[in-house]
């Protein structure tokens, strides 16, 4: 299915992310939408403002989450235009079916998701990738995310103190992040350069990911979890505990973990 506007196409049913279904790259998340859901939601209604992620009923597991941020991540790749939605026969360039290249398109390998691997198949402790997780979704309670509920907040972010407090800023945009992002990759001697204007962690990590040599990318990879985890906590104790930002601190903080999550099988950080 080619988009256009998404007006035609269905969101869960139809084969319209890159000639695939969500059913068929997700299938447990698949399994937890309606079917009443699936047989309405089109594809333009969906992307409005994620509204598809509302359409998820029951409890997630750890499978279903990995599906639920590689949808997102595709999702966030889309662009609807003004033409109407066409079904195309995709596995030839003139969009005309031929046996051949039915055959060969069974060949077709799926598709490749960095957030999926980045927040599960790396080692880190199960409340890192949680957190992971909820960041991603911008479920964190964070300064702007209370202003939109009408809570009491900060008016800027408690550790550099010049900008409005938001998740991409504590992890990615935050002179005091990024001072703990380059002395973190310094000491891992990882070449790769700090988070700079990119708009996720996944897309900063996927960059830097091409400019680390092999080696050290599960080292990489730990760290992408592992700083943004720590400044949060850090984060945390100057939002409940009165604490003084320190940069000190939390590098020290950033290598002291970093040395138990060699131990407990982060193989990329046994160099520390
Ligand atoms: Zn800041």
């Amino acid at each position: 299915m080619s988009i256009g506007n998404g007006m035609n196409a269905l969101f869960w049913e139809d084969r319209w992310l890159n000639g695939r279904s969500v059913g068929e790259l997700m299938p447990l998340l698949y399994k937890c939408i309606n079917t009443r859901r699936r047989k309405v939601r089109t594809v333009a209604e969906g992307l409005n403002g994620n509204t598809w992620a509302r359409d998820i009923q029951g409890i997630l597991g750890i499978h279903e989450i990995g599906q639920y941020l590689q949808l997102w991540q595709l999702t966030q790749q889309v662009t609807l235009h003004d033409a109407p939605d066409r079904l195309i026969w995709m596995w030839t360039a003139s969009g005309t079916y031929t046996a051949r290249s039915c055959y060969e398109a069974t060949f077709q390998g799926s598709l490749q998701s960095y957030s999926w691997k980045l927040i599960w198949k790396a080692w880190a402790p199960p409340r890192v990738k949680f957190f992971h997780w909820l960041a991603d979704l911008d479920r964190c309670w964070t300064a702007d995310r209370l202003a939109r509920h009408g809570l009491q907040h900060h008016p800027r972010c408690l550790l550099c103190d010049q900008e409005p407090e938001t998740m991409q800023h504590l992890m990615l945009h935050c002179p005091f992040s990024r001072q703990a992002w380059h002395e973190t990759l310094a000491w891992l001697h990882i070449p790769a350069p700090i988070p700079n204007q990119e708009a996720s962690l996944m897309d900063w990590w996927q960059h830097a990911r091409d400019g680390t040599p092999h080696a050290q990318r599960k080292a990489l990879q730990s760290a992408a979890l592992l700083v943004p985890w720590l400044v949060w906590k850090h984060r945390n104790s100057c939002v409940f505990d009165n604490a003084t930002p320190s940069l000190g601190t939390l590098v020290d903080r950033i290598k002291e973990e970093a040395g138990s999550w060699a131990k407990a099988g982060a193989t990329g950080l046994r160099v520390v």
